[in-house]
Formats: C-alpha cells, sequence, structure tokens
C-alpha cells in the first residue's frame, strides 16, 4: 500500500492532480474536509483565516501531525493506495514517513496564474484580494512553531515536483511521468530486494531487543538467512522472556544484554554450515550493524560486504573491524535502532 500526500500553493493545482491519481485507482483524503468538519462542530465560519486559526490551535492542543494521524489511521484500514490532500506542516511529513511507505508530492505555479485561478474559482475561502493573497501565502510559508503550517518547508521536502504553470496536458505528462516512476510501479534494485527480504525473515524472529533479520547472498541468489532466536528446540524469549546479562563496559557504564539467543547473522553462517554451503566472496544484508562477535565470524567466512538497514548503537567496533579486513559496508539509514534497556 502506498500512501501519497500532496502539498503546495493556494490555486496550484493539488485538487487537478488528485484527480489525474483518482482515476488511477488512488484513494482521496482531504484535510480540508476534516477540518472543515472540526470548524463546523465549533460553530464556527468556513473562511480561510479561521481554518488556519483552528488548524493551528488543534495543532498546538492534539500535535502538528494531529490531521495526518487521523486520516492515515482511516487510510490503513481502507488499505488502498491513496492520496491525501493537503500536508502544510513538517510534523506531518515526519509521522508518514515514519509510520507508511509515503510518497510526497509538490505543486506549484507563478503566483499571478494562481491568483487568476482562485479569483474564477471563486469558493468562499478564495474571496480576497491579490495584495491579501500575496500576503497570506508568506504568512504559511514560513512560521518558526514547528506545529504551524510551514509550506515553505514542507515543499522543500517534496520527492516529486510539478510545475502546473501551463495547460492541462503539461500537468498530466509530468503526473505520468510521477507514477511510472511510484515505490509501486518501480522495479526494486537488487539492494532493494534483498533488504525486503530481509525485513520479512526478520517477521520471524524472537526477541524484541532488536527484532533483526539476514539474509546472505552470492551472484545475486540468497544462499541462506537467518534471524534472531534461541537454539533449536530451547525455549524463546518471547515464551519465557528475555535472559539478562549484565556488561561493564571499558567507561564503567553497565549495560544490558539479552542472551538467550544466537543472532540473525549467526543462525544464517549455521544454516550454511548444516548445508555445506560456502560463504566465501558472499554479500551479507542485516537490521542493524552485527555485533563485535557476528562481525568477527563474518570476517572470516571471507564475505565482502554487509548491507545494515540501520545502525546499532554499538556497533563503532564492528564498522572500525570490517574497514580493517577490506569489508565494505553500507548502511540504507545511518538512524540507530532503539529498544529498551540499551
Ligand atoms: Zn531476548
Ligand atoms: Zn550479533
Amino acid at each position: 500500500m502506498l500512501v501519497i500526500g500532496i502539498t503546495g500553493t493556494l490555486g496550484a493545482g493539488k485538487g487537478t492532480v488528485v484527480e489525474m491519481m483518482q482515476q488511477k485507482g488512488f484513494v482521496h483524503y482531504s484535510a480540508r474536509n476534516y477540518l472543515r468538519q472540526r470548524v463546523e462542530q465549533l460553530g464556527l465560519k468556513p473562511d480561510r483565516d479561521t481554518f488556519t486559526f483552528v488548524a493551528n490551535s488543534l495543532r498546538e492542543k492534539e500535535g502538528g501531525d494531529f490531521i495526518a494521524k487521523g486520516l492515515l489511521a482511516e487510510a490503513l484500514k481502507d488499505g488502498r493506495n491513496c492520496i491525501i490532500e493537503s500536508i502544510r506542516n513538517v510534523k506531518e511529513v515526519e509521522y508518514l514517513r515514519k509510520n507508511c511507505n509515503f510518497v510526497l508530492l509538490c505543486v506549484d505555479a507563478d503566483i499571478k496564474v494562481r491568483y487568476e485561478r482562485i479569483v474564477i474559482r471563486g469558493s468562499e475561502t478564495d474571496k480576497v484580494s491579490f495584495k491579501t493573497f500575496v500576503e497570506n501565502e508568506q504568512r504559511e510559508m514560513e512560521s518558526a512553531d514547528e506545529n504551524k503550517q510551514n509550506l515553505g518547508l514542507v515543499m522543500q521536502m517534496a520527492d516529486f515536483r510539478l510545475d502546473n504553470g501551463k495547460d492541462l496536458e503539461f500537468l498530466r505528462r509530468q503526473v505520468e511521468e510521477i507514477y511510472k516512476n511510484l515505490p509501486i510501479n518501480k522495479r526494486p534494485t537488487w539492494d532493494e530486494y534483498f533488504l525486503e527480504v530481509v525485513k520479512t525473515v526478520a517477521k520471524r524472529a524472537t526477541c524484541d531487543r532488536g527484532r533483526s533479520g539476514c539474509v546472505i547472498v552470492k551472484d545475486k541468489q540468497i544462499l541462506v538467512t537467518g534471524y534472531v532466536g534461541s537454539p533449536t528446540g530451547l525455549p524463546h524469549c518471547d515464551e519465557v522472556g528475555h535472559l539478562f546479562k549484565k556488561m561493564i563496559n571499558e567507561e564503567g557504564e553497565i549495560s544490558t544484554h539479552c542472551v538467550r539467543t544466537v543472532h540473525a547473522e549467526q543462525n544464517a553462517i549455521c544454516q550454511a554450515a548444516k548445508r555445506g554451503i560456502a560463504l566465501e566472496g558472499a554479500s551479507l544484508y542485516c537490521t542493524m550493524t552485527p555485533c563485535r562477535t557476528c562481525a568477527m565470524m563474518i570476517i572470516n567466512c571471507g564475505i565482502k560486504r554487509v548491507v545494515c538497514l540501520n545502525k546499532y548503537h554499538n556497533g563503532k567496533e564492528s564498522e572500525e573491524m570490517f574497514a580493517q579486513a577490506g569489508i565494505q559496508l553500507d548502511f540504507v539509514s545511518e538512524e540507530v535502532m532503539k529498544y529498551e534497556k540499551q
């Protein structure tokens, strides 16, 4: 399932892009309708200033991403590809990026062209002079408060941009081009393909302190897989709880480790040993930076490349060892995986 968010300046043609995406089967969710409901519940007049005022005060009360949260919950329940119109603050983008397969579109056009459009449209929120129109826009473009509308910043965060400064055909051609390049229509690269498999393998993990998965690949073929779990036949953390051991680090700091499990990377290596599969020259894909023990095993298996989805909070030593051993180490995201009692 893909969630598209659309942002852009007033009168740029967000609604037209939404219609084009609806024709491609995307379900439309409207932030404006959601806000309109809230404005009406308060018994207020639905003009542009009231919308902005209510939106900002609800953001302060319920969080900067309250519209995105509400609309995403509806969309996920439905399960179909959808387009959310419109995204107006940074927190909404961050929430959607974190919680679903998300792409942000931005549509813009010359301000005079847009003003002419809204005059022709003449809806109740659009009856303003050109001067007011320009001022309103400047106000919405930036705000120091992260809970408020900050269209300028949101537009910069877009994955795809559309220029609607000419005719409908000009816009349609751009929409077609973007549609072809959406993650749902694009063939994954080899790395993306194996990392998707890692995510699926990780779902079988039995210790929630970093549910990790691992796939070892050679010549674009998967040789073995592994996930974090107890040795075969022994009870799992998910059933009997973790088996914690405390460790005193060099600086005297105490960290807690669960030692019940065989790590995803180790399990993949064990699977290779069990089946007599050589790992020399292979690439290893995994959830986060392998720990020190796994890193040493990876080096001695003759693995040449390690690709991690995220960083491990204690992965610095492994990074150094890989560098010394001449192993290429790549991260999809520099973000550190988080779990309790790290
Ligand atoms: Zn555990
Ligand atoms: Zn490990």
